[in-house]
């Protein structure tokens, strides 16, 4: 393990850095409170933190309370190494943020073991932290695609909608829903199926750019979220389309494809989610009817989308694709 040592006396300074090698630690020497921030700046910077308080550039409660209010879910653990032993100068420096105090001269059996218990805090506080940041990504996330789940796409698109309105930029959705996907299982196996939807997601993730988005909003159903961030590219669900219809899934049964049916929604000055997400359902609804494999636009496209009509580009681009709509 990596520790700081901000210790402005040479002595000291090289005592303490031979005793922590010998211990097995990983000392990084610093003369002063500046130095010793600026080690703290960087991105591999240590987490266990010997610092003296009279120090120049900066005392070491200061970068104690420095480093408190960053407020980070993950901070360091800090013991103050002192000459000063006054009562009140412990109660001061246990609150500008220190965990430990020590008064110099320290006995090195103490400050020995006084790090384990920091080495400990830091452990524990580490798997707190994994612990946190795995239930808030299965919170969030498709178990099977790993794409974001229902819950979190609607979020996605409430802020990009949003997002959209104030910068007055085009934002689209598209329902996008396998063909047949009924088939496909009673036909291969649910485990064959499972596949399918893993291969089919990460071929269409492959189609996407920049803040595009795509989410599982239920079964064998998913929400495509495109722009304000990315030029939004009227041709992606066209292309969507083809490259699901190309794909090739291989299994114990030989190569098995599907198709998928888009229906696309372009948000409005008065877009709520609900009626992007009832427009983008209407326009799926049609694209099944008129026979699945296809991208079925939003009847709707009233010249009122953010960010300047759409009707003519939407038609160039299908036309220009060799599409019927
Ligand atoms: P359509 O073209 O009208 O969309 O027909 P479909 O068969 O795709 O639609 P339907 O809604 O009848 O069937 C969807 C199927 O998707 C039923 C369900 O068992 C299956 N399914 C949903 N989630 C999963 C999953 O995680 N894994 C597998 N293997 N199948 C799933
Ligand atoms: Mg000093
Ligand atoms: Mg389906
Ligand atoms: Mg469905």
């Amino acid at each position: 393990m990596k520790i700081l040592v901000a210790e402005d006396d040479l002595t000291s300074r090289r005592i303490l850095t031979a005793v922590l090698k010998k211990w097995g630690y990983d000392p990084v020497a610093t003369k002063d409170g500046l130095a010793a921030w600026n080690v703290l700046q960087q991105p591999d910077a240590p987490k266990f933190l010997l610092l003296d308080w009279n120090m120049p550039e900066m005392e070491g409660p200061e970068i104690c309370r420095r480093l408190r209010l960053e407020n980070s879910s993950n901070p360091p653990y800090i013991i103050l190494l002192t000459g000063r032993d006054e009562k009140g100068d412990v109660v001061l420096g246990l609150d500008a943020g220190a965990n430990d105090y020590i008064v110099k001269p320290y006995d090195p059996e103490e400050l020995r073991a006084r790090i384990r218990v920091g080495q400990r805090m830091l452990e524990l506080q580490e798997s707190l932290v994994e612990a946190r940041d795995a239930l808030a990504y299965q919170a969030t996330h498709d178990p099977l695609t790993g794409v974001l789940n229902r819950r979190a796409v609607l979020g996605k698109l409430a802020e990009e909608l949003e997002r959209a309105k104030r910068e007055k930029k085009r934002l689209s959705i598209g329902m996008c829903d396998i063909d047949f996907f009924k088939k496909i299982n009673d036909t291969h196996g649910h485990q064959m199926g499972d596949k399918v939807l893993i291969d089919y997601v990460r071929c269409m993730e492959g189609q996407l750019q920049g803040s595009d988005c795509l989410g599982r909003y239920g079964g064998e159903e998913f929400l495509v979220i495109s722009g304000p961030s990315a030029n939004q590219d009227l041709c992606l669900y066209e292309r969507l389309r083809k490259r699901v219809a190309a794909l090739e899934v291989f299994g114990p049964s030989g190569p098995v494809s599907v198709t998928v049916s888009i229906g696309v929604a372009f948000a409005t000055e008065e877009s709520t989610v609900d009626s992007l997400l009832g427009a983008a359902d209407e326009a799926l609804y049609r694209a099944k009817a008129n026979g699945r494999n296809r991208v079925v636009y939003d009847s709707d496209l009233s010249g009122h989308e953010i960010g300047g009509s759409l009707k003519p580009a939407v038609r160039a681009c299908l036309e220009s694709a060799g599409t019927r709509y």
